[in-house]
């Protein structure tokens, strides 16, 4: 089934951010693109890597790496193909690395067997206050956020007023904490320390389901 994509407002004309739920568990996965230079980066490759190349093609978008805010295996389905089909590097966190390694243990316990080849180590470890490969973006950076896993991510796109938060923030709730490496103590400090202190009108992109705003769920841990 074709992908559907919801267009964010961004504060540039060229800079497009588009979200759309794949994968079997509905991850929320985001395309960040430059329609000047046609060149594109992707944060949650959770699923469906026929229609996300497909809609690559489709904008003949050069995919310059894939991000994951973590590796629950259905946040990254889809980025061994992607890597394969365009050459791109794929970032995760390295404390993630011990997730991303286990993705068939995970996929049977959740009740997916995975249907596909074996998933690669990354290309690269994501740091803090890191930027994405992607020119024009504006000021943004990466915030480490764990808690919902050790080595789990944020991107701020604080130019757009735009949140990527994965797992560790939802809509009317907050990540799990009882998976692997899941650390209640330390997604309190990450939500309260890195992600109240945004810009309440900041939109969240979540792992999964509704957007939401910083303003809605500031009243977590308060
Ligand atoms: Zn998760
Ligand atoms: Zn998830």
């Amino acid at each position: 089934m074709a992908l559907k994509w919801i267009p964010l407002e961004t504060q540039s004309k060229h800079i497009h951010v588009l979200v759309t739920a794949v994968g079997p568990l509905k991850c929320n996965c985001t395309l960040i693109y430059n329609s000047l230079t046609l060149e594109a980066v992707i944060i949650d490759a959770g699923g469906d890597a026929d229609e996300l190349l497909k809609c690559l093609r489709t904008y003949k978008l050069k995919l310059k790496a894939v991000y994951h805010t973590h590796a629950h295996f259905d946040h990254f389905l889809a980025s061994e193909a992607l890597r394969k089909a365009t050459g791109c590097p794929l970032f995760l966190h390295k404390k993630d690395l011990f997730l991303w390694d286990m993705l068939e243990t995970q996929c049977q316990l959740f009740g997916f067997p995975l249907h596909q080849e074996k998933t690669l180590p990354p290309d690269g470890f994501i740091k803090d206050g890191q930027t994405l490969d992607l020119d024009d973006l504006g000021t943004h950076q990466t915030l480490v956020t764990p808690g919902h896993t050790p080595g789990s991510c944020c991107f701020h796109l604080e130019s757009h007023g735009i949140l990527v938060a994965g797992d560790t923030l939802f809509h009317g709730g907050i990540g799990r904490t009882d998976l692997w490496g899941g650390d209640e103590s330390a997604i309190y400090r990450s939500i309260t320390q890195r992600l109240h202190v945004l810009d309440v009108d900041t939109t969240v992109i979540t792992g999964h389901g509704k957007l939401t705003t910083i303003q809605q769920e500031r009243h977590y841990f308060n």
